[in-house]
């Protein structure tokens, strides 16, 4: 058996001390683990603990994910954004059922067979819920071991060679769990992205960042703009309630509910741009218009200004299997992009028309 090394011992008495408790580290159960893994990413902690803590509350279990329509996965989901993990987790589940008995299968061949289990979630899934001896990196780890190594550029797969390497090498026999565990929680509270806390690491004597006083420019700080997208919004309502329509099935949050509407063409004014898609989308014309609100909403790339306005519109649009007029208790059960929650706040405590 290998000694640990002076990097790993550093790293585990760390996590003892200054681990959160985090209500996914308090069980063993690989289903459990599973959910939050994936939840977690492009999630932070604070953001993802609310959800998972009410997923498992209603899907306690594998089976119950595998029996649950995909429009209640989708709804529990909604606001998380990337719904194609719900989407995976729903029919990686249906296969646990029928070809694993219900249980995660613990062999990483048979892992990686499942929807959304990429080397990341595969790698946290055996380490975490099985104790195997499985690397992960996700964005944390790779700007930890960047400036342990000094490796320089930006924080993308291309150095996962190099980090793999080191991760071998530092890995211990045991506790495989709190090695991964602990240099994401490093990541996430001592050696962060932008202020990095070389004062409280524990690692501050082999890091070859803080030794050059490189911490701050490694990685390269990502520059990437984002995409500015304008769109309006058309809210039509009849007595108490509304009509929402279905995004196609394919595509951006591709199954999801969302209000009529689209993005303004370029010299397109927000006026026409909502005649134009209602008279598409709906076969409708615009009577008379109310301005509403004004929202920014941030996107994976995109930088969305919403233009949302009080519509009546001739003839009334019909509800079918993709349309429907909806109360607001119906809503819950119809999951929308979180932007729309958001206009949903002020057509139902807003001032009526
Ligand atoms: S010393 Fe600073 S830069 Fe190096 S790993 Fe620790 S927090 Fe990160």
């Amino acid at each position: 058996m290998t000694r640990q090394t002076a990097f790993t011992s550093n790293l585990l008495l760390w996590y003892r001390k200054n681990a959160r408790d985090l209500p996914w580290r308090q069980t063993s159960d690989p289903y459990k683990i599973w959910i939050s893994e994936v939840m977690l990413q492009q999630t932070t902690v604070t953001a993802a603990t609310p959800y998972y803590q009410r997923w498992i509350k209603l899907f306690p279990d594998v089976q119950s994910v595998a029996r649950a329509p995909l429009q209640k996965l989708l709804h529990t989901w909604q606001g998380l954004g990337y719904y194609q993990r719900a989407k995976n987790i729903h029919r990686a589940a249906k296969l646990i059922v029928e070809n694993f008995e219900g249980q995660l299968p613990s062999a990483p061949d048979q892992l990686r067979t499942l929807p959304g289990f990429g080397p990341y979630t595969t790698g946290a899934v055996m380490s975490i819920a099985f104790g195997k001896r499985h690397p992960i990196v996700d964005a944390n780890v790779r700007r930890v071991v960047m400036r342990i190594l000094l490796i320089h550029g930006k924080a993308t797969s291309a150095h996962d060679c190099r980090i793999l390497n080191f991760l071998e090498e530092h890995m211990p026999h045991k506790n495989i769990s709190s090695f991964n565990q602990a240099l994401m929680e490093l990541g996430a509270l001592v050696c962060r992205s932008r202020t990095p806390q070389c004062q409280l690491c524990p690692e501050r004597k082999i890091c070859q960042a803080y030794q050059h006083g490189k911490e701050e420019i490694i990685p390269t700080p990502q520059t990437k703009p984002l995409e500015d997208v304008h769109a309006v919004i058309a809210v039509i309502r009849r007595g108490q309630k509304v009509f929402i329509q279905q995004r196609p099935e394919k595509g951006l949050l591709a199954g999801l509910w969302e209000f009529p509407g689209g993005k303004i063409d370029p010299g397109e004014t927000k006026l026409g741009a909502l005649k134009r898609e209602l008279r598409e989308e709906l076969f409708v014309d615009l009577k008379s218009v109310q301005h509403l609100l004004d929202i920014r909403h941030f996107y994976t790339k995109y930088r969305v200004h919403l233009s949302a306005w009080n519509c009546v519109v001739n003839p009334e649009p019909r509800a079918d299997e993709k349309h429907r007029w909806v109360t607001r208790a119906q809503l819950k059960q119809y999951p929308m992009p979180a932007a729309n929650l958001r206009i949903i706040e002020q057509v139902f405590t807003g001032p009526q028309r």
